[in-house]
């Protein structure tokens, strides 16, 4: 039996596992799923997690079920391609004949010093749950600093601020406008939004330096009782320890097909590959279902195509708490309810088709 290895089972993987498992899994191949978590996990939704407006459940979706998909459930901790090896933290290493690694992305710091050691985190299930934890323990009339507003900075500093109106909620971003990657009259939407919820924007700020409970913007300290880091990403730490060229997020290089350069048997996907479009999960899933095209031509002995069409992107939503949202969608700007609509839609279809 030869073993196709899928690192990762979120968006990307599940995409990979969703096109392959109802017929194209030919007889002499199985698939081995490796991931740290039970089960795939919605992480579009970590903002709602870590303010408290909806349960952990909400975000777990069981992974598919077939007599040749052996799940195993552990913590990757290298890649050796030279032997086609994954190595497993307290477990035996699994053997490849190809691997799709999808281990998603981690914060990056920009060298902030104490960034890392005392800000809270969205980025990975575990994280989110500490920092629901946290921010949900606090008093009233507590201190929150929610460092960088982009996508997932907006969306929790709005959803924290439904779910705890007795928070004093500061979102500290670099720009002249918040969402720097949408169009100014967006910016403007939701940063009224924001004053009308009492959430503080502070824009131009530059954060030079965290210690406990203390968020220096400029260098002058400001009092937080707790900071979440929202400012930027960068691949998995497997992926950046991995030889190979690699973008300024980490993200490896890849061919037109997906895999690496020099290794036909190696695929890059999603938020560890250096793609020409921001990371997202429709980017994973887009990327997905064009890897999974070259193993279906290999595997009945036909030629991949030498490169595909650019991945078509449908745009991007963003929620102001449960009401209210913002978003590109066919390079047109929408807000208000019929944004937040759509994006409600949307997530009901994944769980539908993928629950
Ligand atoms: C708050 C927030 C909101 C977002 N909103 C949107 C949105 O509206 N639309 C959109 O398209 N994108 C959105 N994104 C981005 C999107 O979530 C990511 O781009 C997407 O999850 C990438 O998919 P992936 O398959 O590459 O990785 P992931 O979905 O992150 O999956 C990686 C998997 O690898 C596993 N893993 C990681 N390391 C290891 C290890 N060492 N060993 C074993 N398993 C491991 C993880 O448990 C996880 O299951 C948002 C992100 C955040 C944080």
């Amino acid at each position: 039996m030869k073993n196709l290895v899928i690192l990762g089972g979120g968006y990307g993987g599940m995409k990979i596992l969703n096109e392959i498992l109802p017929n194209h899994l030919p007889e002499d191949m199985t698939i081995t799923l490796v991931d740290r978590v039970p089960y795939h996990c919605l992480k579009t939704e970590y903002y709602a997690l870590a303010a408290g407006t909806i349960s952990d459940k909400e975000v777990r979706v069981a992974f598919p079920e077939h007599p040749r998909l052996n799940v195993v459930y552990g913590e990757v901790i290298g890649i050796q391609t030279t032997e086609k090896k994954i190595t497993l933290k307290d477990a035996a290493p699994i053997d490849y004949d190809d691997v799709i690694i999808g281990l998603g992305c981690e914060d990056k710091y920009h060298d902030v010093p104490g960034a890392d050691q005392f800000t809270y985190s969205i980025q990975s299930i575990e994280k989110s749950r500490l920092t629901y934890s946290v921010l949900n323990n606090l008093g009233p009339g507590s201190v929150v600093g929610i460092v960088g507003a982009g996508l997932s900075g907006v969306e929790l500093a709005s959803e924290l601020s439904e779910s705890r109106e007795d928070l004093n909620i500061k979102l500290f971003d670099r720009g002249k406008h918040i969402l720097s990657a949408f169009p100014e009259r967006l910016s403007k939407y939701v940063e009224n939004w924001f004053v009308k919820n009492n959430v503080e924007i502070i824009n131009n700020s530059n954060i030079t330096k965290v210690e406990e409970n203390l968020l220096y913007n400029h260098d002058q300290p400001i009092h937080c009782d707790v900071i979440v880091w929202t400012a930027g990403i960068q691949a998995n730490r497997i992926v950046r320890a991995m030889d190979g060229d690699k973008d300024g997020m980490g993200r490896l290089v890849i061919s037109p097909l997906h895999h690496l350069p020099n290794d036909e048997h190696v695929f890059i996907l999603g938020d560890c590959a250096s793609l020409p479009h921001a990371p997202s999960a429709q980017l994973a899933e887009g990327q997905a279902e064009q890897i999974v095209e070259v193993l279906k031509r290999r595997w009945k002995g036909e030629e991949p195509p030498t490169s595909f069409p650019q991945i078509k992107l449908k745009g991007i939503l963003g929620s102001l708490g449960k009401k209210h949202g913002f978003g590109m969608m066919a390079d047109r700007a929408i807000t208000g309810r019929v944004a937040r609509l759509l994006k409600s839609g949307i997530l009901w279809m994944y769980k539908f088709h993928n629950g």
